[in-house]
Protein backbone atom coordinates (compact mmCIF):
# COMPACT_ATOMS: atom_id res chain seq x y z
CA UNK A 1 0.00 0.00 0.00
CA UNK A 2 1.26 3.05 -0.94
CA UNK A 3 0.36 6.68 0.71
CA UNK A 4 0.60 10.01 -0.51
CA UNK A 5 1.03 12.58 2.37
CA UNK A 6 -1.58 15.65 2.22
CA UNK A 7 -0.60 19.17 3.36
CA UNK A 8 -3.08 22.58 4.19
CA UNK A 9 -2.49 25.87 2.59
CA UNK A 10 -0.30 28.20 4.82
CA UNK A 11 -2.76 29.86 7.41
CA UNK A 12 -5.54 27.81 6.46
CA UNK A 13 -7.53 25.14 8.21
CA UNK A 14 -7.51 25.47 12.03
CA UNK A 15 -9.31 28.31 12.77
CA UNK A 16 -12.16 27.34 9.98
CA UNK A 17 -12.22 23.52 11.62
CA UNK A 18 -13.27 24.63 15.11
CA UNK A 19 -16.29 26.55 13.53
CA UNK A 20 -19.63 26.02 15.33
CA UNK A 21 -21.95 23.90 12.74
CA UNK A 22 -19.04 21.69 11.86
CA UNK A 23 -19.42 19.08 13.81
CA UNK A 24 -23.40 18.95 12.54
CA UNK A 25 -22.97 19.02 8.78
CA UNK A 26 -20.19 16.39 10.03
CA UNK A 27 -22.77 14.35 11.26
CA UNK A 28 -24.10 14.33 7.81
CA UNK A 29 -21.26 12.10 6.69
CA UNK A 30 -22.58 8.09 7.04
CA UNK A 31 -21.16 4.99 6.45
CA UNK A 32 -22.75 2.70 4.03
CA UNK A 33 -22.78 -1.28 5.33
CA UNK A 34 -21.02 -4.01 3.79
CA UNK A 35 -21.71 -7.40 5.12
CA UNK A 36 -19.66 -10.47 4.42
CA UNK A 37 -20.50 -11.75 0.83
CA UNK A 38 -22.48 -8.88 0.29
CA UNK A 39 -19.04 -7.16 -2.02
CA UNK A 40 -20.92 -3.82 -2.33
CA UNK A 41 -17.73 -1.85 -1.30
CA UNK A 42 -17.58 -0.46 -5.17
CA UNK A 43 -21.40 0.92 -5.29
CA UNK A 44 -20.33 2.45 -1.41
CA UNK A 45 -17.84 4.08 -2.88
CA UNK A 46 -19.60 5.53 -6.09
CA UNK A 47 -22.65 7.09 -3.71
CA UNK A 48 -20.19 8.37 -1.49
CA UNK A 49 -18.48 10.40 -4.15
CA UNK A 50 -22.09 11.35 -5.67
CA UNK A 51 -22.99 12.12 -2.44
CA UNK A 52 -20.50 14.63 -1.74
CA UNK A 53 -20.44 16.44 -5.07
CA UNK A 54 -22.30 19.51 -3.87
CA UNK A 55 -23.80 20.08 -7.37
CA UNK A 56 -25.28 16.60 -7.73
CA UNK A 57 -26.80 16.41 -4.64
CA UNK A 58 -28.38 19.91 -4.90
CA UNK A 59 -29.60 19.26 -8.41
CA UNK A 60 -30.68 15.51 -7.54
CA UNK A 61 -33.39 16.67 -4.35
CA UNK A 62 -34.58 19.40 -7.34
CA UNK A 63 -35.68 16.76 -9.14
CA UNK A 64 -38.59 14.85 -8.50
CA UNK A 65 -40.64 14.30 -11.90
CA UNK A 66 -39.35 10.55 -13.42
CA UNK A 67 -39.68 7.68 -15.61
CA UNK A 68 -40.47 5.59 -12.28
CA UNK A 69 -38.96 1.54 -12.81
CA UNK A 70 -40.41 0.53 -9.48
CA UNK A 71 -37.96 -1.64 -7.83
CA UNK A 72 -35.86 -1.47 -10.04
CA UNK A 73 -35.63 2.08 -9.90
CA UNK A 74 -32.25 3.56 -9.41
CA UNK A 75 -33.38 7.44 -9.44
CA UNK A 76 -35.88 6.50 -6.74
CA UNK A 77 -33.23 4.03 -4.34
CA UNK A 78 -30.09 7.12 -4.95
CA UNK A 79 -32.97 9.13 -3.67
CA UNK A 80 -34.05 7.08 -0.64
CA UNK A 81 -30.14 6.67 0.44
CA UNK A 82 -29.66 10.61 -0.20
CA UNK A 83 -32.87 11.54 2.20
CA UNK A 84 -31.87 9.11 4.78
CA UNK A 85 -27.92 10.56 4.55
CA UNK A 86 -29.98 13.78 5.56
CA UNK A 87 -32.22 12.96 7.93
CA UNK A 88 -31.71 9.63 9.56
CA UNK A 89 -30.35 9.12 12.96
CA UNK A 90 -28.28 6.32 12.22
CA UNK A 91 -24.14 6.39 11.93
CA UNK A 92 -24.00 3.83 9.16
CA UNK A 93 -26.85 2.87 6.52
CA UNK A 94 -28.03 0.16 3.92
CA UNK A 95 -27.26 0.70 0.55
CA UNK A 96 -29.25 -2.85 -0.46
CA UNK A 97 -32.20 -0.74 -2.33
CA UNK A 98 -29.32 0.62 -4.74
CA UNK A 99 -27.63 -2.26 -4.54
CA UNK A 100 -30.92 -4.16 -5.54
CA UNK A 101 -31.93 -1.88 -8.29
CA UNK A 102 -28.43 -1.98 -9.67
CA UNK A 103 -28.25 -5.56 -10.14
CA UNK A 104 -32.11 -6.14 -11.52
CA UNK A 105 -31.32 -3.61 -13.95
CA UNK A 106 -28.09 -5.14 -15.42
CA UNK A 107 -29.17 -8.60 -15.07
CA UNK A 108 -29.55 -9.26 -18.66
CA UNK A 109 -25.94 -7.67 -18.86
CA UNK A 110 -24.68 -9.75 -15.82
CA UNK A 111 -23.23 -6.76 -14.27
CA UNK A 112 -23.43 -5.85 -10.63
CA UNK A 113 -25.11 -8.86 -9.46
CA UNK A 114 -25.70 -9.10 -5.72
CA UNK A 115 -22.77 -10.61 -4.05
CA UNK A 116 -20.42 -10.60 -6.52
CA UNK A 117 -17.36 -7.62 -6.92
CA UNK A 118 -17.55 -5.31 -9.61
CA UNK A 119 -15.81 -2.09 -11.24
CA UNK A 120 -16.48 1.57 -8.90
CA UNK A 121 -15.57 3.73 -11.89
CA UNK A 122 -18.11 1.73 -14.20
CA UNK A 123 -20.74 1.72 -11.81
CA UNK A 124 -20.74 5.43 -11.48
CA UNK A 125 -20.61 5.92 -14.66
CA UNK A 126 -23.83 3.61 -15.08
CA UNK A 127 -25.54 5.40 -12.20
CA UNK A 128 -24.81 8.17 -14.12
CA UNK A 129 -26.56 7.18 -17.68
CA UNK A 130 -29.69 5.40 -15.75
CA UNK A 131 -30.19 9.07 -14.36
CA UNK A 132 -30.35 10.15 -17.61
CA UNK A 133 -32.62 7.62 -18.88
CA UNK A 134 -34.76 8.38 -15.88
CA UNK A 135 -35.32 11.83 -16.00
CA UNK A 136 -35.26 11.52 -20.64
CA UNK A 137 -36.27 8.50 -21.32
CA UNK A 138 -34.09 8.73 -24.52
CA UNK A 139 -31.39 6.21 -25.16
CA UNK A 140 -29.09 8.61 -27.59
CA UNK A 141 -27.53 9.95 -25.09
CA UNK A 142 -24.97 11.68 -26.47
CA UNK A 143 -26.90 14.86 -27.94
CA UNK A 144 -28.76 15.09 -24.80
CA UNK A 145 -29.32 18.85 -24.30
CA UNK A 146 -32.70 18.15 -21.63
CA UNK A 147 -31.68 21.09 -18.68
CA UNK A 148 -33.09 18.91 -15.99
CA UNK A 149 -30.54 15.54 -17.04
CA UNK A 150 -27.71 16.44 -14.35
CA UNK A 151 -25.87 13.64 -16.08
CA UNK A 152 -25.40 15.47 -19.60
CA UNK A 153 -25.91 19.00 -18.06
CA UNK A 154 -22.84 18.73 -15.21
CA UNK A 155 -20.79 15.65 -15.65
CA UNK A 156 -20.64 15.44 -19.78
CA UNK A 157 -17.23 16.21 -21.59
CA UNK A 158 -18.55 16.94 -25.07
CA UNK A 159 -16.08 16.14 -27.47
CA UNK A 160 -15.17 15.05 -31.34
CA UNK A 161 -11.64 13.91 -32.55
CA UNK A 162 -10.04 13.76 -35.75
CA UNK A 163 -6.72 13.30 -37.44
CA UNK A 164 -5.34 15.97 -39.36
CA UNK A 165 -2.17 16.23 -41.60
CA UNK A 166 0.40 18.58 -40.57
CA UNK A 167 2.14 18.07 -43.75
CA UNK A 168 -0.86 18.18 -46.26
CA UNK A 169 -3.98 19.60 -44.53
CA UNK A 170 -5.84 16.60 -44.98
CA UNK A 171 -8.43 15.06 -42.44
CA UNK A 172 -10.47 12.65 -41.28
CA UNK A 173 -14.48 13.47 -40.47
CA UNK A 174 -14.65 14.60 -37.08
CA UNK A 175 -16.36 12.48 -34.71
CA UNK A 176 -18.46 13.51 -32.27
CA UNK A 177 -19.05 11.79 -28.89
CA UNK A 178 -19.96 12.32 -25.12
CA UNK A 179 -17.66 11.09 -21.89
CA UNK A 180 -18.36 10.75 -18.11
CA UNK A 181 -15.38 9.20 -17.08
CA UNK A 182 -11.98 10.32 -19.51
CA UNK A 183 -10.03 7.02 -19.15
CA UNK A 184 -6.32 7.32 -19.01
CA UNK A 185 -3.81 4.49 -19.21
CA UNK A 186 -1.38 4.43 -16.13
CA UNK A 187 0.86 2.96 -18.52
CA UNK A 188 0.80 5.32 -21.14
CA UNK A 189 0.82 7.89 -17.80
CA UNK A 190 4.09 6.56 -16.99
CA UNK A 191 5.82 6.86 -19.78
CA UNK A 192 5.12 10.35 -19.85
CA UNK A 193 6.07 11.04 -16.79
CA UNK A 194 10.16 9.20 -17.64
CA UNK A 195 10.11 11.45 -20.84
CA UNK A 196 9.65 14.21 -18.25
CA UNK A 197 12.14 12.81 -15.90
CA UNK A 198 14.28 11.83 -18.87
CA UNK A 199 14.37 15.66 -20.05
CA UNK A 200 15.56 16.08 -16.35
CA UNK A 201 12.68 18.53 -15.92
CA UNK A 202 10.50 18.90 -13.07
CA UNK A 203 7.47 17.31 -12.68
CA UNK A 204 5.29 20.49 -12.13
CA UNK A 205 2.11 20.33 -10.67
CA UNK A 206 0.58 22.33 -13.80
CA UNK A 207 1.50 20.05 -16.17
CA UNK A 208 -1.10 17.45 -14.77
CA UNK A 209 -3.80 18.29 -17.51
CA UNK A 210 -0.64 17.66 -20.55
CA UNK A 211 0.46 14.58 -19.25
CA UNK A 212 -3.14 13.34 -19.21
CA UNK A 213 -3.18 14.38 -22.83
CA UNK A 214 0.18 12.93 -23.86
CA UNK A 215 -0.78 9.60 -22.27
CA UNK A 216 -3.69 9.51 -24.32
CA UNK A 217 -3.17 10.33 -27.41
CA UNK A 218 -0.30 7.53 -26.96
CA UNK A 219 -0.34 5.02 -29.93
CA UNK A 220 -3.33 7.09 -31.96
CA UNK A 221 -1.67 6.70 -34.41
CA UNK A 222 -2.84 6.53 -38.30
CA UNK A 223 -1.54 7.21 -41.49
CA UNK A 224 -2.79 10.76 -43.79
CA UNK A 225 -5.93 10.28 -44.90
CA UNK A 226 -4.81 11.62 -48.34
CA UNK A 227 -2.18 9.25 -48.15
CA UNK A 228 0.75 11.27 -48.04
CA UNK A 229 2.86 9.30 -45.98
CA UNK A 230 2.65 10.91 -42.82
CA UNK A 231 1.55 9.15 -39.71
CA UNK A 232 -0.92 11.64 -37.55
CA UNK A 233 -1.94 11.48 -34.46
CA UNK A 234 -5.72 11.94 -33.45
CA UNK A 235 -6.54 15.23 -32.00
CA UNK A 236 -9.24 15.54 -29.41
CA UNK A 237 -11.56 18.73 -28.94
CA UNK A 238 -14.04 19.73 -25.73
CA UNK A 239 -17.16 21.88 -26.88
CA UNK A 240 -18.73 22.16 -23.62
CA UNK A 241 -18.10 23.32 -19.88
CA UNK A 242 -18.44 20.00 -17.67
CA UNK A 243 -19.05 21.17 -14.01
CA UNK A 244 -17.61 17.74 -12.58
CA UNK A 245 -15.08 15.87 -14.81
CA UNK A 246 -14.15 12.65 -13.83
CA UNK A 247 -11.11 10.28 -14.19
CA UNK A 248 -10.70 6.91 -14.52
CA UNK A 249 -6.98 5.68 -14.37
CA UNK A 250 -7.36 2.33 -16.29
CA UNK A 251 -4.04 -0.52 -14.88
CA UNK A 252 -2.65 -3.18 -17.11
CA UNK A 253 -2.74 -5.50 -14.85
CA UNK A 254 -3.60 -5.75 -10.88
CA UNK A 255 -0.55 -6.09 -9.43
CA UNK A 256 1.26 -2.84 -10.69
CA UNK A 257 4.91 -1.30 -9.75
CA UNK A 258 3.88 1.95 -10.98
CA UNK A 259 1.85 2.97 -8.42
CA UNK A 260 4.50 5.56 -7.23
CA UNK A 261 4.87 7.20 -10.69
CA UNK A 262 1.01 7.36 -10.95
CA UNK A 263 0.71 9.26 -7.34
CA UNK A 264 3.61 11.50 -8.15
CA UNK A 265 1.98 12.45 -11.19
CA UNK A 266 -1.46 13.35 -9.49
CA UNK A 267 -2.38 16.71 -8.96
CA UNK A 268 -4.88 18.95 -7.09
CA UNK A 269 -5.95 20.96 -9.90
CA UNK A 270 -6.90 20.89 -13.58
CA UNK A 271 -6.82 22.73 -16.74
CA UNK A 272 -9.12 21.57 -19.06
CA UNK A 273 -7.40 23.36 -22.03
CA UNK A 274 -4.11 20.95 -20.96
CA UNK A 275 -6.49 17.66 -20.94
CA UNK A 276 -7.42 18.39 -24.37
CA UNK A 277 -5.91 19.43 -27.89
CA UNK A 278 -8.20 22.23 -28.37
CA UNK A 279 -11.14 23.69 -25.70
CA UNK A 280 -13.65 25.44 -28.05
CA UNK A 281 -15.88 27.13 -24.87
CA UNK A 282 -14.54 30.68 -23.88
CA UNK A 283 -15.93 29.50 -19.79
CA UNK A 284 -13.95 25.77 -20.32
CA UNK A 285 -10.58 27.97 -21.77
CA UNK A 286 -10.53 29.77 -18.38
CA UNK A 287 -11.38 26.80 -15.80
CA UNK A 288 -9.40 25.26 -13.40
CA UNK A 289 -11.04 22.66 -12.10
CA UNK A 290 -10.54 21.08 -8.18
CA UNK A 291 -9.88 17.83 -6.95
CA UNK A 292 -12.73 17.12 -4.75
CA UNK A 293 -13.17 13.09 -5.07
CA UNK A 294 -10.89 9.86 -5.39
CA UNK A 295 -11.89 6.43 -5.44
CA UNK A 296 -8.96 3.75 -4.81
CA UNK A 297 -8.83 0.26 -5.41
CA UNK A 298 -6.19 -1.65 -3.15
CA UNK A 299 -6.16 -5.23 -2.01
CA UNK A 300 -9.34 -6.18 -3.96
CA UNK A 301 -10.99 -3.54 -2.09
CA UNK A 302 -12.65 0.36 -2.78
CA UNK A 303 -12.58 2.92 -0.81
CA UNK A 304 -13.39 6.56 -1.08
CA UNK A 305 -12.11 9.94 -0.83
CA UNK A 306 -14.13 13.11 -0.74
CA UNK A 307 -13.83 16.53 0.21
CA UNK A 308 -16.48 17.88 2.85
CA UNK A 309 -17.29 21.16 1.91
CA UNK A 310 -19.33 23.05 4.75
CA UNK A 311 -16.41 21.77 7.39
CA UNK A 312 -13.80 22.06 4.52
CA UNK A 313 -12.29 18.69 5.84
CA UNK A 314 -11.33 15.32 3.46
CA UNK A 315 -13.17 12.73 4.64
CA UNK A 316 -12.13 8.94 4.10
CA UNK A 317 -15.24 7.05 3.10
CA UNK A 318 -14.41 2.63 4.07
CA UNK A 319 -17.73 1.01 4.07
CA UNK A 320 -19.46 1.55 7.39
CA UNK A 321 -16.23 3.48 8.51
CA UNK A 322 -15.80 7.38 7.85
CA UNK A 323 -13.00 9.48 9.30
CA UNK A 324 -11.45 13.04 8.67
CA UNK A 325 -8.44 12.69 7.09
CA UNK A 326 -5.68 15.00 8.95
CA UNK A 327 -2.43 13.67 7.45
CA UNK A 328 -2.38 10.90 5.07
CA UNK A 329 -4.39 10.14 1.96
CA UNK A 330 -3.62 6.28 1.35
CA UNK A 331 -4.07 5.68 -2.55
CA UNK A 332 -3.73 2.74 -4.20
CA UNK A 333 -2.68 -0.04 -7.01
CA UNK A 334 -6.13 -0.40 -9.20
CA UNK A 335 -8.02 1.89 -10.82
CA UNK A 336 -7.88 5.08 -9.26
CA UNK A 337 -10.65 7.33 -10.59
CA UNK A 338 -10.30 11.11 -9.61
CA UNK A 339 -13.23 14.06 -9.46
CA UNK A 340 -12.57 17.80 -10.58
CA UNK A 341 -15.17 20.18 -9.68
CA UNK A 342 -15.44 23.58 -11.72
CA UNK A 343 -16.38 25.47 -8.14
CA UNK A 344 -14.24 24.31 -5.72
CA UNK A 345 -11.63 24.95 -3.64
CA UNK A 346 -10.27 22.60 -1.36
CA UNK A 347 -8.08 23.59 1.59
CA UNK A 348 -6.28 20.75 0.73
CA UNK A 349 -3.26 19.97 -1.43
CA UNK A 350 -1.97 16.79 -2.64
CA UNK A 351 0.48 14.93 -3.16
CA UNK A 352 3.78 16.09 -1.84
CA UNK A 353 5.45 12.74 -1.70
CA UNK A 354 4.55 8.71 -1.24
CA UNK A 355 6.13 6.31 1.23
CA UNK A 356 5.60 2.92 0.85
ZN1 LIG B 1 -38.41 5.71 -9.59
ZN1 LIG C 1 -29.03 13.46 -20.50
ZN1 LIG D 1 -0.99 14.21 -45.19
Amino acid sequence: MAWVKMFKKPGGGLKKSYQPGSMLSLALTKGLLNEPGQNSCFLNSAVQVLWQLDIFRRSLRQLSGHFCLGDACIFCALKSIFSQFQQSRERVLPSDSLRNALAETFKDEQRFQLGLMDDAAECFENILERIHLHIVSDTASDACSSKSCITHQKFAMMLYEQFVCRCCGASSDPHPFTELVHYVSTTALCQQVDRIMGKNERLRSDMFGELLQAANNTGDLRSCPSNCGQSIKIRRVLMNCPEIVTIGFVWDAEQSDLTDDVIRSLAPRLNLSGLFNRVTDENAKRSELHLVGMICFSSKHYSAFAYHTKSSKWMFFDDATVKEVRNYIPTSRGHCFLQFDRHKIPDVVLPQHSVK
